[in-house]
């Protein structure tokens, strides 16, 4: 898994963004609470946090809910994370092309354990 770090506007200490998470939002470094621009950016590196989680266990509708919340709550994604979403539109399609093939193909699958 991918840690982010966010900067501490006042100590310029970097920390990985669940750290801060853990710690309610204040600099483990200086102990001043980050301002409002920091937990933005806290709260965006948690998002994407979350969005590659769900892409690592594969659940790529909901890791493009959350880059969607990203771009919702105002920030842009970065080309890094443009291109994940392109290649995870892809695997979603992908997956349900087989879906469609398999149905009318009329072939059962066994039940997954
Ligand atoms: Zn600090």
């Amino acid at each position: 898994m991918a840690v982010r770090a966010i900067r501490c506007p006042s100590c310029r200490t970097a920390t990985a963004a669940d750290v801060l998470a853990a710690v309610g939002g204040a600099c483990p470094h200086c102990h001043r609470p980050l301002d409002s621009a920091a937990r933005h950016e806290q709260a965006v590196a948690q998002t994407l946090e979350w969005a590659d989680e769900a892409a690592a266990r594969g659940d790529h509708a909901d890791a493009l809910a959350w880059l969607n919340t990203v771009e919702a709550v105002g920030d842009g994604l970065s080309p890094d994370y443009e291109s994940r979403r392109a290649q995870w539109r892809t695997v979603l399609r992908d997956r349900r092309s087989d879906r469609q093939t398999q149905h009318a193909a009329g072939s059962v699958r066994p039940a997954p354990h």
